[in-house]
This record gives structure tokens, sequence and C-alpha cells, in this order.
């Protein structure tokens, strides 16, 4: 075991698959830099110690009645655990404080999701300083700084509006503004103004993506934001070794079977954690893969189908679309395999994590985002980076087998591809020692220790 420096962090996720995972990923990267990690949790999706046996777990009972909690409503959710959070969370730390003259490793700060917005007048209170993750990309956090202008411009938002490029962030469009979806932008125009209070005062922000991915953005967001901006990205490169921190078991039959695919032949087919198609979707995307004649891996967790008995009652009829070309699974060890050599496109719903793991290992991908940020990763994918492809025609299986093809077989994503393979090689060298990422987290030990 490497040498531990005394000093003990308290690391506070969000507790939803996509923020959970690159907290636990930074917990790992400090305990290697000798920090020792504790990882504060609520019950409501905690996750697993026995995959993190040199951190300590402590739970906080956030009260979330989970049969009244809509998991579909992820604003509404956060909200809630905002308010039910703040005494659990204020009691606990303070317990830890005081404790410290009695613990071996005493506490040196608190790194918080920097959407518990109520964790920055909790630290304030108790005198601890509080970092701040961000999970998502920092083009979409500048967003979110121009949130009242572009709220006063497009809102409230008319359908013919919808693909207008915003002209204060070319070349997104209308529809790829976060609060678009949603059913009450009231509440997520309440969520980013807090948001951007938060991380201005905070000590410093923390982020899992890289300078050369996100310049100029990232400058801009330090002169607007004022406080130290860490992209240590992608962090998931700087762990040798592999512990799972997901809330479903990974299914690993599928790497057998991706070992019996010939290279770079394999669709990859997941939307994350959380959201959501109906059963017509289900089976046009299952009559999509079939038409594209691709080996496909397609993730189908409980939950994917609105439905949520559907899977399991009519497989005969999904399956049969299937024609015995792919395998399905629950839960795939996604970074694992999109590392696989037989894995030569990603459709994905961008979540941020998925879109950085997808780079890091210069899958291109196919674009289909579902709500919150994932449209402005989307756009970033297809048209700055251009390594990837929306599904622009809608989601309609000719359509979905011709986007297939085009990305992992035809002339005409050849540049796509490659384009995807420089950008690997830029995410792999910024982690390397003396690369930006490596800088940016000794930068962030030392920020830490500074703080005493
Ligand atoms: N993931 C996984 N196995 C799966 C699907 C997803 O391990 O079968 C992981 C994925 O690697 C990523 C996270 O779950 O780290 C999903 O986060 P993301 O930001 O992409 O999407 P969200 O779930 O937040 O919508």
């Amino acid at each position: 075991m490497n040498q531990r420096n005394n000093h003990r962090l308290i690391l506070f996720p969000l507790p939803f698959q996509g923020h959970i995972n690159p907290m636990l990923l930074l917990g790992r990267i400090l305990y290697a830099r000798g920090f020792s990690i504790t990882i504060l949790h609520t019950n409501f999706n905690a996750p697993d110690p026995s995959s993190h046996p040199h951190f300590a777990f402590r739970s906080i009972a956030d009260g979330l009645d989970q049969s009244k909690a809509s998991k579909s409503d992820i604003p509404g959710l956060i909200s809630l655990l905002n308010t039910l959070c703040v005494s659990p969370f204020e009691e606990c730390l303070r317990e830890m404080m005081s404790l410290q003259s009695g613990e071996a490793v005493p506490v040196a700060c608190l790194i918080s999701d920097s959407l518990f917005s109520f964790t920055c007048g909790v630290a304030e209170r108790l005198k601890v300083r509080a970092l701040m993750l961000r999970t998502g990309c920092a083009t979409c956090l500048y967003l979110y700084t121009i949130c009242p202008v572009l709220k006063e411009k497009y809102f409230p938002i008319h359908g013919s509006r919808l693909q207008e490029t915003v002209k204060e962030f070319p070349p997104l469009l209308v529809r790829d503004i976060p609060a678009m979806d949603s059913q009450e932008p009231g509440l997520l125009f309440r969520l980013v103004d807090d948001l951007i209070k938060t991380i201005k005062s905070s000590p410093g922000v923390i982020f899992n993506t890289f300078e050369e991915l996100e310049q100029p953005v990232i400058a801009s967001l330090r002169e607007v934001l004022s406080v130290p901006l860490f992209p240590i990205g992608p962090s998931h490169k700087f762990c040798v070794t592999s512990s799972s921190s997901s809330l479903l078991a990974e299914d690993r039959s599928c790497i057998s079977w991706l070992d019996e695919q010939p290279p770079k032949s394999v669709i990859y087919v997941s939307f994350g954690s959380v959201a959501a198609m109906s059963e017509a979707e289900i089976l046009e995307i299952a009559l999509g893969l079939a038409c594209s004649e691709q080996p496909f891996l397609w993730v189908v967790r409980p939950g994917s189908v609105c439905d949520p008995e559907w899977l399991e009652k009519s497989p005969s009829r999904f399956l049969e679309a299937l024609e015995g070309r792919g395998k399905i699974v629950k839960w795939a060890p996604q970074k694992e395999v999109l590392a696989h050599p037989a894995v030569g496109a990603f459709w994905t719903h961008n979540g941020w994590n998925s879109t950085v793991e997808s780079i890091s290992e210069g899958v291109p991908m196919l674009c289909m985002p579902c709500f919150a940020d994932q449209g402005v990763n989307a756009r970033y994918v297809s048209d700055v980076w251009r390594i990837g492809v929306n599904l622009n025609g809608g989601l309609e299986r000719e359509n979905i087998a011709r986007a297939i093809k085009r990305l992992l077989v035809e002339r005409e994503g050849e540049e796509i591809r490659e384009r995807a393979l420089v950008l690997k090689e830029k995410a792999s060298a910024c982690v390397r020692q003396g690369g930006s990422s490596y800088q940016a987290l000794d930068a962030l030990v030392s920020h830490i220790l500074s703080s005493e």
C-alpha cells in the first residue's frame, strides 16, 4: 500500500449513477495520492462499500420516501434531496469534525457534488472547506452562467424555434438548451441558479474533462467564475485497477461474447442509468439494429422501458426482431466494453460520463440525447469535435441502420473514425506525467494541502 499523508477527505456524491461513478473515481485518484477517503452517502442509491475496501463509508438518513419519490423526475428529486439532507448531513459532518482529535486522520476538506448546493452553507458554518465536483462538461456549465440571457430570449419556447442556432452559443441549437425538455423549466432554472451561486462561492471546482477538449470555454469559465478550476479528465484513465461503483450487477458475459466478434465490428448501445423509452421506441431500436446487419451489444436495464414489466412480458417478440445477431444485457462493465477491440461505435444518450469514456477509447458515437445536458454534449460530439453523428432523421429503423453502417464500415465515416482516434491520443496524453490533466491533479492536491 502507498504512503498515507495524514489528511482525510470527505466525499459526498449525488446519489445517481452518473454522479456516483466520477466521485468514487475521484476518491480512488486522491487515495492513490496519499489521502484517506470517507464517502458520505445517502441511504437512497447507496454505493457498495465492499467494492472499495480502502474507503470508509458513512451513511446519512435522507428520509426519502422512495415509494413517493419519482425516479424519472430527476430535477424534482435533486431539489427534494437538497432539502431533506441538510440536517442529517450537518449532524454527521459536525460529529466527524468533533471526533477530529480522536480520529487517526483529521479532515482536510469536503468534496461535494456541485448539485448539492446546501453543502456550501453547512461547510461554512462548520468551518470546513468545500470543494465541488462538477460531473458535467465545462461547456454546459458556461451555458448555465448565461442562463438568464437565454431564458429572457428563448423562453417560453415555441416549436418553430427549436432548430434555430443559439446566437450567443453557436453551434448549439435552441433544442439543445438543457431546460427545453423539462416538464417544469422553472425548477431547472432554480437548480441552475443555485449551482452557479454555489460554484462561485466555492474554493475550487473539479471537472471530468480536459483542457484540450474544452478550450476556450474553460478559459472563459475561469474568468466568469473567478475560482480555481481543475480539469482532471478523463479521470478513469488515472486508475490502473478497475473497481466498479455500479448500482446494478455488471453482466460480464458480454466480454467473452465480444472476444468472439471481429475487430471494430460491434455497435455498443446504452442510454445510461436514467433514460426510459416507450415500447414502440425500443422495438424500432431493435429493428434498426437488425437492419444494420452489424453485431451489437445492447444494455436494456430494468427501467429502460417505461413499462417496467415489459421486458419480462414480451421477450420473444422482442428478441425475434434481433435474429441472433447481438447480445442483450441488463448492465455492462461499460468502460471495459468501450476499450474492447471488437467495439467500433457507441450508440449513446450522451450522458457526460459515457461521452468522456467513449472519447478516451476513440470510439465514434451515434448520438441520441434524451434530456438535461445531453443535447449540448451530443452537439459538441457531432458538430465541434466531429467524432460522431446525430440521429437527425429520427428514431426510424432504416435511418438507424444507415447511421450505424456509416460509423462502422462505410467510407463516409472514415474521417469521423480518424478524428476519434486523434482525440483518443490527446486524452491519453493529458493524463500522462506533464499532461494537462496530470498537472491539474498536482495543482488540486497542492490546493487541498495548502488550505489549512
Ligand atoms: N454504465 C455502466 N454500465 C452500463 C451503462 C452505464 O457501467 O451498462 C455507466 C457508464 O460507464 C457511466 C454511467 O454508468 O459511467 C452513466 O453515466 P452517464 O453520465 O453516461 O449517464 P446517466 O446515467 O447519468 O444518464
